[in-house]
């Protein structure tokens, strides 16, 4: 039994319809639905209630709960996955999202998913088609691959590949590329599951071509190169060039595929870039199957994206694990636009974000600096701007980083790591590096027209 003030108390908490009447809530009824307004009243009401009875005091005037309720329409209909400015430096930072996408992709791909679309259907015949079609062409174009098709993400292309070719058989792979991709993506594990037998070869630091060749057997089902992505071996090395293993693939008929990861089809040299070759590069040089993310330097949606030799294309198609890593028509209709852009590549480096932020010169990023460091002192804010690097990152291009001008704030009240977490916790949520006690923010990382609302945002967390 509650002690008689708490029965005196529940019996004052107003009536559901007595909050519902107030005027406020009629507004929030117009903006949330009746129902739902009302299911948020009881909730409130019903924790005031479990409050009293624990003998804590519950402030359960009228005005008080449609405060408390509006707090809970408001927090239900908060984004989870809400906007962040960037201001890591980190590119392709996949626990905020990977590769931001280009606005005009975005518009075009809500416009067609919003309404029926020809997903897999051929106008002409009426007949049900492929919907890889829709892609199929514009990735051989960009590519040069005889062949392509595309699943949910590379992890998937992958192990689809392993899983069509070399079903209880053997591949061949280097002990320098066992890598781990982040949780449990760890290769080994991956061929295990794609019912492969892996044939390790080489040495951890040194792998030849003659190891490939010494390898091969009558169970050889491939020979797999993976890049590297988020590691580099450096000093004493080796390894066997692509060319080499095409030449031991065509001659003993294996075929010879590769996970490229990030997967370019630019060329990022002139950028700084060095270490990743582009997908066009290594179509040329006679890979039978590639395959790299949809959201890496490709700058698209989440996808794997396969191509190469026909026949190859068309055992993977037939496998029934690609009915279950198929893409959605949103994800296709990211990749045709963003496809699209890269028909002139002087207009993906633009319009691709990825690369408009990897081809961002030092000077541009300094002068970014310089307005950001600007505005923040008109606000009482002191900064001051630093020579930096900028990572690729998404596992990508260990090394090749990129030259920056950093905005450094010594002081915006309190640690270093609670003012991080003021920021994260702000609209827009603010990410950037600590680094010396001090807050870091690389311009390199915040897209066109966010620098004055970074500027509000840093200001508005200031103590
Ligand atoms: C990133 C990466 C993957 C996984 O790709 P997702 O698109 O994240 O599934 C696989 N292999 C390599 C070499 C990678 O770099």
């Amino acid at each position: 039994m509650p002690p008689k003030s708490a029965t005196a108390s529940l019996r004052d908490l107003p009536k559901v319809d007595t909050v519902l009447a107030h005027p406020e809530v009629a507004g929030l009824i117009t903006a949330y639905g009746r129902a739902l307004v009302t299911a948020e009243v009881r909730a409130e009401l019903d924790l005031c209630r479990a409050r009293i009875r624990e003998g804590n005091g519950a402030d359960a005037t009228v005005a008080a709960l449609v405060v408390s309720t509006r707090r809970r329409l408001e927090r239900l209909h908060t984004p989870n996955q809400c906007r962040v400015i960037n201001a890591t430096g980190v590119i392709l930072h996949t626990s905020l999202g990977r590769a931001p996408l280009a606005p005009s992709v975005m518009a075009a791909a809500a416009r067609q998913s919003a309404q029926y679309s020809l997903l897999e259907l051929d106008r002409e015949t009426g007949k049900r088609s492929d919907r890889d079609k829709l892609v199929n062409d514009l990735i051989c174009r960009v590519t040069g691959a005889e062949a392509a098709t595309v699943v949910n993400n590379n992890a998937a292309a992958t192990m689809i590949i392993l899983n069509t070719l070399a079903d209880g058989r053997d591949v061949v792979c280097s002990r320098a590329h066992m890598v781990e991709i982040g949780g449990s993506y760890r290769m080994p594990d991956v061929m295990r599951k794609a019912g492969c037998r892996l044939v390790e070869i080489g040495t951890t630091n040194k792998t030849r071509a003659a190891d490939y060749e010494q390898a091969v057997g009558e169970h050889t089902a491939m020979l797999l190169k993976i890049h590297t992505s988020n590691y580099a071996i450096v000093g004493f090395t080796e390894m066997a060039s692509l060319e080499e293993l095409v030449e031991i693939g065509r001659r003993r008929k294996v075929p010879v595929v590769y996970d490229l990861g990030a997967g370019s089809l630019v060329d990022l040299k002139p950028y700084g870039i060095t270490r990743e070759p582009s997908v066009p590069e290594l179509i040329k040089q006679g890979a039978d199957l590639v395959c790299f993310s949809g959201d890496k330097l490709f700058g698209g949606p989440q996808a794997g994206i396969i191509v190469g030799r026909k026949d190859l294309v068309a055992a993977v198609k037939k496998n029934a694990l690609f009915r279950m890593m198929r893409c959605d028509k949103v994800t296709l209709s990211l990749l045709e636009h963003t496809l699209r852009l890269y028909l002139d590549p002087a207009r993906a480096i633009e319009e691709v974000p990825t690369l408009e932020l990897i081809a961002r010169s030092a000077a541009e990023c300094a002068r970014a600096a310089r307005a950001i460091c600007a505005r923040l002192k008109k606000r009482g804010i002191a900064a001051e701007t630093r020579e930096s690097r900028s990572q690729i990152g998404g596992g990508s291009t260990p090394g090749d980083d990129l030259p920056t001008t950093v905005v450094v704030i010594k002081n915006l009240g309190g640690t270093p790591d609670a003012a991080a977490k003021r920021l994260r916790m702000g609209t827009p949520s603010v990410f950037c590096r600590i680094e010396d006690d001090c807050l870091v923010f690389d311009p390199r990382t915040v897209l066109q027209g966010q620098i004055i609302e970074l500027v509000s945002a840093v200001s508005a967390q200031r103590q």
